[in-house]
């Protein structure tokens, strides 16, 4: 297998070379942020978005990107050349940088960056027919006032634990409430309900991250004249959904055949699921930024 580059603070170097500081507040703390990002046939799918979601990712806990937009836009090409990549998973790491133990961000001054490219490891296709086996987990999702899951932050314990209890059911993946009760998301994707054929996702400020898979699927409902709504729904609404996927830049548009025992619709991806994740694949890779002419 040829040499994978990775991008770490203005240098490209080998994965065996791309090593960060024990001191990092990424590592010591969660301080920091970052991105996933997939690039098809060349093209970085919505690129600006998740270069936009970074900064502001960034901008709320206070952490400067030392580089400016444009920079960061070549150095992630750049990455992308190196490797020789088409098709494959991006990921963009900003963290606070190497400080003491204490953790006051004042004792960090220089942020570290990295990029990495890889191949993704995704669902078969037969998971896209059949669906998911999802749970409902009692941890709840991280209340807004207290760390925004707006924020995509390096802090993702909130997650991870509500993945253990996935995992401990058997299930593939996790549905977040909030502390009222109202459904927020899944581990690490998007959640919509299809009802009578009106599509409906949770208002992220109910303790969402603002996914850029689920505008796109916002905005494919709407030119394809499909109802969508953002509003809140508790479980009940979901046992009963017609049809229930989750979205995101790994998983694409994946259907849950199964919750909480609860069989979904027909227990597999029903029409309109399948519909939206036909019509997204057709342009991802149109919208975004083009590193290869394919
Ligand atoms: N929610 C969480 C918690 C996530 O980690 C992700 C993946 N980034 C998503 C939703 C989906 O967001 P996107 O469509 O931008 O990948």
């Amino acid at each position: 297998m040829s040499e994978q580059w990775i991008y770490l603070d203005g240098e490209y170097v080998t994965k065996e070379n791309a090593k960060v500081s024990v001191f990092d507040h990424g590592f010591l703390y969660g301080d920091g942020i970052f991105e996933g990002i997939r690039i098809y046939n060349g093209n970085i799918f919505k690129c600006k978005e998740h270069l936009d979601r970074l900064y502001d990712s960034a901008k709320s806990i206070d952490l400067v990107i030392p580089l400016a937009y444009e920079e960061l836009l070549e150095a992630m090409a750049e990455t992308i050349r190196r490797n020789d990549m088409r098709n494959g998973y991006i990921r963009i790491v900003v963290s606070r940088g190497a400080g003491n133990l204490g953790l006051d961000p004042r004792r960090c001054p220089k942020p570290t960056v990295l990029i990495i490219v890889e191949q993704l490891a995704i669902y078969s296709d037969e998971a896209y027919l059949n669906g998911l086996k999802a749970v409902s987990v009692a941890q709840r999702r991280n209340i807004p006032d207290a760390l925004n899951p707006k924020i995509k932050s390096l802090n993702y314990l909130n997650n991870i634990l509500v993945k253990i209890q996935s995992n401990f059911a058997g299930a593939d993946e996790a549905i977040m409430m909030n502390a009222q009760g109202y459904v927020t998301e899944g581990s690490g994707d998007n959640i919509f309900i299809v009802k009578n054929g009106v599509v409906t996702t949770p208002p992220c400020y109910l303790g969402a991250l603002e996914g850029i898979t689920r505008q796109a699927i916002i905005d494919l409902c709407e030119k394809l004249g499909i109802k969508l709504k953002e509003e809140p729904f508790s479980m009940h609404d979901v046992y009963i959904a017609d049809e229930v996927f989750f979205t995101g830049t790994a998983a694409e548009v994946i259907a849950a055949r199964e919750i909480d025992g609860r069989i979904i619709g027909k227990g597999q991806a029903g029409p309109v699921t399948l519909q939206l994740l036909e019509e997204f694949r057709k342009i991802v890779d149109q919208d975004g930024y083009k590193v290869w002419e394919s």
